[in-house]
C-alpha cells in the first residue's frame, strides 16, 4: 500500500481568494502559493506544530497574492520564489519561463503565461512516484469555468498562454487562486447553452457554495469540457460570439477576445 507523501490544502483569504498549501507529510515542510494575507498561513502553522513554512510561491504581482509575504518572512525562514517584478517584495529567487525548481522534495516547472499581468507564471508539478496526478497552480490565469481578466498583456498573449496550459496532460489537477466558479459557469452556460456538462456542473457548484464548500480544485479534462475560454475553436461558441457582437467571427483568437470582453460586462 502506498502512502501519499504530498498533499494540497486550501486556506481561504479575503472574500474569495485561496492560498494553497503544498505539504510534504514526511518532512513536515509546507509551501504556500500566493499568500495575499499572512494570517491564515500563520494560523495554520500555529495549529500544526512541527510544520515549517519553507517556500512561498508567487504567480504574479497583484496585492491579493503578495500582501502576506513580508509578515511571513518575519515569522518564518521561508524562501520567496517569484517572477521578475520590482513590485513583489522580498524575492529570494527570481523565476523564468521553463525553469525547473525543487520545492519541498517535488520537481516543479515554471511556465510563463503573460496576459492577466505581464509577469504571470504558473507552477506545474509533474506526477512523480506515488502521486496520483500532475498539479498546476494557475493563479489568476485559468479559473474553473473561466479565465483571468486581461489587464496588462494583449488578448492574443492571454489566448496563447491558455493554449500552453491546454497542452498539459489532460488529467492535471488545477488549483486556481479564486472562488469564481459559479459566476464563471453562469457565463459559460450563456455562451454555450447546449453544453449539458457545464449546466450540470453549475448546478453542482451552486449546491456546494450553498453549503459554503469549495468548488476547487478542477482538472484540465473538466475545463476542456466546460470552460468556454478553452473552447474557442468550437463552431457553437463561434456562432454565439458572432451573434453577440453582430459580426461574423472567424479565428479562435477573435472569438476569445469577444467572449473575454463580453464576460467583463456580464
Ligand atoms: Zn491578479
Amino acid at each position: 500500500m502506498s502512502i501519499t507523501m504530498f498533499e494540497v490544502e486550501a486556506l481561504s483569504a479575503f472574500s474569495d481568494n485561496y492560498i494553497w498549501l503544498i505539504k510534504n507529510k514526511k518532512t513536515k515542510q509546507v509551501a504556500a502559493v500566493d499568500p495575499g494575507d499572512a494570517e491564515p498561513v500563520l494560523q495554520w502553522l500555529r495549529q500544526h506544530s512541527g510544520w515549517q513554512l519553507t517556500n512561498i510561491l508567487i504567480t504574479h504581482h497583484h496585492h491579493d497574492h503578495t500582501g502576506g509575504i513580508n509578515t511571513l518572512k518575519q515569522h518564518t525562514k521561508a524562501i520567496v520564489l517569484a517572477p521578475d517584478n520590482p513590485s513583489i517584495p522580498s524575492k529570494d529567487i527570481i523565476l523564468e519561463n521553463n525553469q525547473l525548481i525543487n520545492i519541498i522534495g517535488k520537481k516543479v516547472q515554471v511556465i510563463a503565461v503573460p496576459g492577466h499581468t505581464l509577469d504571470h507564471i504558473v507552477y506545474f508539478f509533474p506526477k512523480q512516484l506515488d502521486d496520483t496526478t500532475h498539479w498546476l497552480f494557475s493563479g489568476d490565469t485559468l479559473f474553473a469555468g473561466g479565465c483571468g481578466r486581461v489587464f496588462e498583456g494583449t488578448m492574443e498573449q492571454m489566448y496563447q498562454s491558455l493554449q500552453k496550459i491546454n497542452q498539459l496532460p489532460a488529467e492535471t489537477t488545477i488549483y486556481p487562486a479564486h472562488e469564481y466558479t459559479v459566476s464563471n459557469l453562469k457565463f459559460a452556460n450563456t455562451v454555450e447553452p447546449t453544453n449539458y456538462k457545464a449546466k450540470k456542473l453549475l448546478e453542482y457548484c451552486i449546491e456546494l457554495r450553498r453549503k459554503q464548500q469549495i468548488t476547487l480544485p478542477t482538472t484540465l479534462t473538466l475545463e476542456q469540457q466546460t470552460n468556454p475560454f478553452l473552447r474557442c475553436h468550437l463552431e457553437s461558441i463561434r456562432q454565439t460570439a458572432s451573434y453577440h457582437i453582430k459580426q461574423e467571427l472567424q479565428s479562435p483568437i477573435e472569438i476569445f477576445k469577444t467572449i473575454r470582453e463580453w464576460k467583463n460586462n456580464f
